[in-house]
């Protein structure tokens, strides 16, 4: 099979990375008999440099033609200054609006190998992280109505949570697919004991579970998912949550697997066109040296063949070959912890890895 990507290095260390992802897709694509074909496309800090915009119409167009979209990282200190219109970061909002992507997948893992770089318990991370979070990413409150003005205590201001059950069943859609081919278990989470979006959420989510019955699902009110997440996280297998309560878990969720520098991520919507990209961001302190970790960026590329292309044992091939490579004893400088090894470089890394392949 042929597949068009659309690159966007963006800023950063992001070239560097995307350059590692690439490899190991062109050697997935001779393993497994396909050909990735692939189209620059610039946003972000460089595509303001070169053009005076973040996203210039050109790169979307590029990314709506194709099969998927690949990311790295935009932003960096150079463009900090800019007004918020012509911020790096645009660009990120600015695709996910154009490719309608309503729904962002995060997995967090934490790897045996990884044990030790764990934040929580030693027993408690000895049970293992392996969770999705399932974000609602274009509704509820960051999207609702908002305002300034005078209330009954003074100066005021509100902000709006709205959803509706067209989104909320999109999305849980999305996050009940994505438990069966996992573990079967989703936890739905909200604060339904005070907010009527969360009952509407609650209710319509319980409407649709009926469609699942091989799932064993559950509700969770955020405060509570808050304190399970560091509590006992190896109870989650999917989660589902709006904009905001996933934002924040979502974080969560990474931060207890140790390392910023091995979490992939995935926008998806309604269509098989998805964007695909590290959590982490440009990380200027360490651009240009090459030294930073490429595994996020090649677990994205990983997700990209499985929700994208359907290619589940090409993904799972790579996944397979990240889990080896660390429990090889091989690190990043990021991942090191208490290592006396040497830490390796990016290309060092990506080596290892495209030899497991
Ligand atoms: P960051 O994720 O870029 O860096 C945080 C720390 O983690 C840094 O010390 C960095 O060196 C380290 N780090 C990150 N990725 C790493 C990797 N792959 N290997 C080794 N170490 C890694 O976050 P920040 O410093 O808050 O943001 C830097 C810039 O990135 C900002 O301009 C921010 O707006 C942007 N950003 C972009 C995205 C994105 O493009 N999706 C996301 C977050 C931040």
């Amino acid at each position: 099979m042929n597949y068009k990507i659309a690159l966007v290095r963006g800023d950063g260390i992001g070239p560097e990375i995307i350059d590692s992802a690439v490899k190991v897709l062109d050697r997935i694509g001779k393993k497994f008999g396909h050909q990735f074909m692939y189209t620059d496309v610039l946003a972000g800090g460089c595509a303001i440099d070169a053009t005076g915009e973040p996203l210039p119409e050109q790169s979307v167009e590029t990314c709506l033609k194709s099969d998927s979209v690949m990311l790295g990282a935009v932003g960096g200190p150079k463009w900090d200054t800019l007004p918020g219109h012509l911020r790096p970061e645009r660009a990120l909002l600015g695709l996910r609006s154009a490719m309608k992507l309503y729904a962002n997948i995060r997995p967090a893992v934490l790897y045996d190998a990884l044990v030790s770089e764990c934040p929580l318990r030693t027993s408690i991370a000895k049970e293992g992280i392996d969770l999705i979070v399932v974000r609602e990413l274009t509704g509820g409150i960051y999207y609702g109505e908002r305002g300034r003005g005078e209330g009954p205590m003074g100066r005021d201001a509100f902000d709006t949570e709205r959803y509706s059950v067209t989104e909320i069943e999109r999305i849980g859609r999305i996050a009940f697919e994505m438990a069966m081919k996992r573990r079967k278990k989703l936890t739905s989470i909200d604060k339904a004991n005070v907010l009527e979006s969360s009952r509407l959420w609650r209710e319509t989510m319980h409407e649709l579970k009926k469609e699942y019955p091989e799932v064993e699902y559950s509700d969770m009110l955020v405060d509570n998912a808050a304190m399970q997440l560091v509590r006992r996280p190896s109870q989650f297998d999917v989660v589902v949550t709006s904009n905001m309560f996933g934002d924040i878990l979502s974080d969560e969720a990474s931060m207890i697997t140790g390392s910023i520098g091995l979490l992939p991520s995935a926008s998806l919507g309604a269509s098989k066109l998805g964007m695909y990209e590290p959590i982490h961001g440009s990380a200027p302190d360490i651009a240009g040296k090459g030294i930073a970790n490429p595994i996020a960026t090649i677990l994205s590329a990983a997700m990209m063949l499985r929700f994208s292309f359907d290619l589940e044992a090409e993904a799972k091939c790579i996944d397979d070959a990240v889990s080896e490579v660390l429990r090889s004893g091989a690190r990043t400088a990021d991942i090191m912890g208490d290592s006396k090894a040497k830490a390796l470089s990016t290309d060092e890394m990506t080596a290892l890895i495209l030899n497991r392949l």
